[in-house]
């Protein structure tokens, strides 16, 4: 069995207590990538498809890939750019910001070349794309994108999409409402967040968005809420599972993130779905109580099962 999760992964600067800049590197794809390759027996392999350059810094990245055993052969080199950049840092009253080198990194080519990508979805079973992926992406790559898992027919894998929705890397909330809805009607199974959805398409709340992305079609929605339980509808059936109170709240990036890893890992061994949020409950709640987001893998593999 493979899975492949289509992404940016992007540099990370965090900026410590004592000032200096510690690096890593992060992105909402290779965080479900992460938790997929901690719950998945070792004979699924995990593949990431993106675009990274061909310097050191990109090395690095294709390194902690290798390092978490994920797949590379669908890992794209460009030979003109590099990763995307961002840092993070918190001012005295707690807040966090954020800021962005990414407008031309190699990731937002990663649909560039309908054969590279064609190559790196060979032989898969499950698809994972998130709205971010589609955010970065150059209107006619995303069509192209998004053409290419449309006509998966006989190649039979199931696609499971997150619409992530962020405002500030869309060219306006119509044309990020116009892909995220194209691609839930190709999906099979769609993770979306409420408070994101509300914003974009003004649902009233949860169960406005699990009945909009039911009605386009997915086998199986579950929308997540935060503190809020999480709903899901499946064929002809449909409910909630309550999301256990979490031990620490200390840092939400990447709870969803790894929630959907958690959700797929589960769905893909044959579990029912209530078993399968749970599990990715538990995971997510790991997630919160550490700083970052990617926990390492033993840690999130006892929470998963
Ligand atoms: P996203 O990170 O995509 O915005 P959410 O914030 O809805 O997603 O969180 C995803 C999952 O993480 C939730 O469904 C829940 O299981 C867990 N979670 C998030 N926030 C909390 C919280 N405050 N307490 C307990 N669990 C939480």
């Amino acid at each position: 069995m493979r899975v492949v999760c289509i992404g940016e992964a992007m540099v990370e600067f965090f900026r410590r207590d004592d000032g200096l800049w510690q690096q890593g590197f992060a992105g909402d794809t290779l965080n479900t990538a992460w938790a997929l390759r901690a719950l998945l027996p070792a004979g699924v392999q995990v593949g990431y498809l993106t675009r990274i350059g061909t310097d050191a810094m990109s090395e690095a990245l294709l390194a902690l890939l290798r390092g978490a055993g994920l797949a590379t052969d669908a890992v794209q080199r460009d030979a003109r750019r590099t990763l995307g950049l961002y840092t993070i840092q918190t001012d005295a009253a707690g807040e966090r910001s954020f800021a962005y080198w990414r407008s031309d990194s190699a990731a937002r080519r990663l649909a560039a070349d309908e054969a590279a990508l064609r190559a790196g979805l060979a032989g898969a079973d499950l698809v994972y794309l998130s709205g971010i992926t589609l955010a970065i992406l150059l209107p006619e790559d995303r069509a192209r994108l998004l053409a290419c898992l449309g006509r998966r027919g006989g190649r039979g894998f199931r696609l499971a999409f997150d619409p992530n929705i962020r405002p500030r890397l869309w060219e306006d909330m119509a044309t990020a409402a116009e892909a995220v809805t194209a691609a839930a009607r190709i999906a099979d199974i769609v993770l979306p967040s409420a408070d994101d959805e509300a914003l974009a398409f003004g649902d009233a709340d949860a169960g406005a968005t699990r009945a909009r992305y039911a009605a386009l079609g997915a086998g199986l929605v579950v929308v997540k809420d935060g503190a809020r339980p999480v709903l899901f509808a499946e064929a002809a059936r449909s409910g909630q599972v309550a999301v256990p109170p979490a031990p620490q709240v200390v840092d939400t990036t990447g709870a969803g993130d790894a929630f959907n890893g958690a959700l797929l890992a589960a769905v893909l061994q044959g579990r029912p779905v209530e078993a399968a949020i749970a599990s990715a409950q538990r995971v997510a709640a790991q997630v919160i109580a550490r700083r970052g987001a990617l926990i390492e893998a033993a840690v999130l593999a006892e929470a998963g099962g």
